[in-house]
């Protein structure tokens, strides 16, 4: 077996509605196609592409919870859910973090694009106020606590989905 994850399945297309991405995922052959609009969240999606990680936060003075000084939220929201004033986009600077916690997956469910066994990582990431759910690369024994940084798909590797970004351990 590889000591890296690889990713299993079938190619996505993309097309565009506007300023929205829509991707066609035939996750179950041609009769099985998914067809998912990724709406106001587009610039995630994209930014993956490109090797970058960006989030939204909340910059309403009037909100309850940021007061206008929220960090970011991954995987992004379009509206604040505390004040439900839309949100505005920022990069994360330093895409890396710690293991916050993991499950080790040795049986995914039908349709699943990861090879397995495969760790599935919850990250903390400084600036970010949420937890990132993720995959990892690397199959060698982890810990909570173990340093790890985004990674990217891009170009011909890029999925067009939430797997483009996935993370790798710091050695
Ligand atoms: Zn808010």
């Amino acid at each position: 077996m590889a000591d890296r994850v690889t990713i299993v399945g079938q190619p996505t297309k993309m097309h565009a509605i506007g300023e929205a991405w829509v991707v066609e995922l035939p996750r179950f052959g041609p009769e099985g196609t998914h067809f998912h609009t990724y709406g106001l969240l587009t610039p995630y999606f994209k930014a993956l592409v490109e090797g970058k990680l960006v989030g939204t936060r909340c910059t309403n003075r009037a909100c309850p919870v940021s007061q206008g000084r929220g960090e970011l939220w991954l995987p992004p929201r379009a509206d604040c859910p505390d004040c439900h004033r839309p949100m505005v986009w920022g990069e994360v600077t330093d895409p890396s973090g710690y293991i916050y916690a993991y499950t080790y997956v040795e049986r995914g469910g039908t349709g699943l694009e990861i090879e397995c066994p495969y760790y599935q990582i919850d990250v903390k990431i400084e600036g970010v106020c949420t937890i990132v759910k993720s995959y990892l690369a690397d199959r060698t024994p982890i810990a909570i606590g173990d340093r790890v940084r985004a990674r990217f798909r891009t170009g011909e590797d890029a999925t067009h989905t939430a797997l483009d970004l996935y993370f790798e351990l710091v050695r």
